[in-house]
């Protein structure tokens, strides 16, 4: 049978992006020499702040239409705090893709690894492996998006809506729980956390409403609330008793740092974004200036959000040969930690971003990885 090929549009971006993207898509080219079956066709757009800063547009023409025919969208990370637009806000295509694609569910993994230094010092910190399910199209974040923009009034006053629909909400819900089933299946918690502020607003009331609504047709899954308050202090007290944390955009967009901070930095932060016919994949960190062009980046969110892709890919395609291909890059990355052979310097390592991939390399081509997944 002959291998799938998959048209990934691959937007390297600003920053980091461009150190990390490299890394990740060698990562998946190995992964797919060894496993077979599939392939990834990698056609490079140009994107993000410093693209706009020359050209004065965010995306190459035809970029978007790219993006719409692929079969996946890749990003490295868009966006520098010193290229603004006029109202002080930053370049982020990425959020417009959202919209346009209806990208809703933000799938936001958050786990521990072996051996990394800065993170909780309970020892059950070392079972954290929960998902933030961040809805990614309105919630707060709808004001930010390209049809609304609110200016501020006679430099005095300015609003944000928080905006939640029926469709999305039941949509996401419904996402939520299918993902807390599929995680059952391979012997995690399988429960879902409706996160949200519903004492408060009525947005969010009726975000809660929705979620008790579509509850109903998952009785084998189990289920609570948490005020959002609440959750911020319970996930770092006992963040691993959760599992799937379902909430509106900007709770997430916060809550998903602390993860990313609970287990040791956003250098471990993938990040998959869902819609009906589209998915787009990039870590949940941005661009991190501070750190860009040294060689210094930690690409493994990056490389797990990659892993997310051919997870996706391997689905929509019916093609498993790339569900394996995922597989094989999260054991290698499991197993580099536990044998201390992935140490990269955001927790004080001593391996910059090429010698992480490299060593990430070798650990694929390790007959001890490949025979746990192949
Ligand atoms: P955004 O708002 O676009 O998400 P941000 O302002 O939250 O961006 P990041 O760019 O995510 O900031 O960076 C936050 C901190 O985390 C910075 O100190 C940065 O150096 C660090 N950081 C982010 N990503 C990585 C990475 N891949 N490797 C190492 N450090 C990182």
């Amino acid at each position: 049978m002959s291998d799938s090929t998959f048209l990934v549009a691959t937007m390297p971006g600003d920053g980091i992006g461009k150190d990390i993207i490299k890394s990740a898509t060698s990562i998946v080219d190995l992964s797919s020499e060894i496993v077979g079956g599939y392939k990834c066709n990698w056609q490079m757009i140009k994107a993000g702040a410093e693209y706009f800063a020359l050209n004065g547009i965010d995306v190459e023409p035809g970029g978007e239409d790219k993006a719409d025919k692929a079969d996946s969208i890749f990003l490295g990370a868009i966006g520098l705090p010193t290229i603004r637009h006029k109202d002080g806000t930053e370049i982020c295509p990425h959020l417009r893709f959202r919209e346009i694609f209806g990208l809703y569910a933000g799938v936001r993994p958050v786990k521990a690894y072996p051996n990394i230094t800065n993170r909780l010092s309970n020892n059950l910190a070392s079972k954290i492996d929960l998902v933030i399910l961040r809805e990614s199209t309105e919630g707060l974040f709808y004001s930010a998006a390209v049809h609304n923009r609110c200016p501020v009034d006679n430099d005095n006053e300015v609003q944000d809506i928080m905006r939640i629909t029926r469709k999305t909400t039941e949509k996401l819900h419904d996402f939520a729980f299918k993902l807390a089933r599929q995680r059952k299946s391979k012997g995690k918690i399988g429960k879902v956390t409706c996160v949200d502020k519903a004492n408060v607003f009525r947005s969010q009331a009726f975000f809660r409403k929705i979620f008790d609504e579509r509850k109903v047709n998952f009785h084998d899954i189990n289920s609570d609330h948490c005020y959002v308050d609440a959750m911020a202090l319970n996930l770092i007290r006992n963040p691993w008793e959760y599992d799937i944390l379902v909430m509106e955009n900007m709770f997430g967009d916060i809550l998903s740092d602390l993860g990313g901070g609970l287990v040791g930095g956003m250098g471990m932060a993938s990040c998959a974004e869902i819609g009906d016919n589209h998915g787009l994949f990039q870590p949940a960190h941005g661009s991190a200036p501070d750190i860009m062009g040294q060689d210094k980046a930690n690409p493994l969110a990056t490389i797990l959000s990659a892993a997310l892709m051919l997870d996706y890919l391997s689905e929509k395609n019916k093609c498993p040969s790339a569900a394996k291909g995922a597989k094989l890059i999260e054991t290698a990355i499991e197993v580099g930690f536990e044998q201390n052979k992935i140490r990269p310097m955001e927790f004080g390592g001593d391996m910059g971003t090429e010698a992480v991939s490299n060593e990430l390399m070798l650990l694929l081509k390790d007959k001890l990885v490949q025979n746990k997944v192949l």
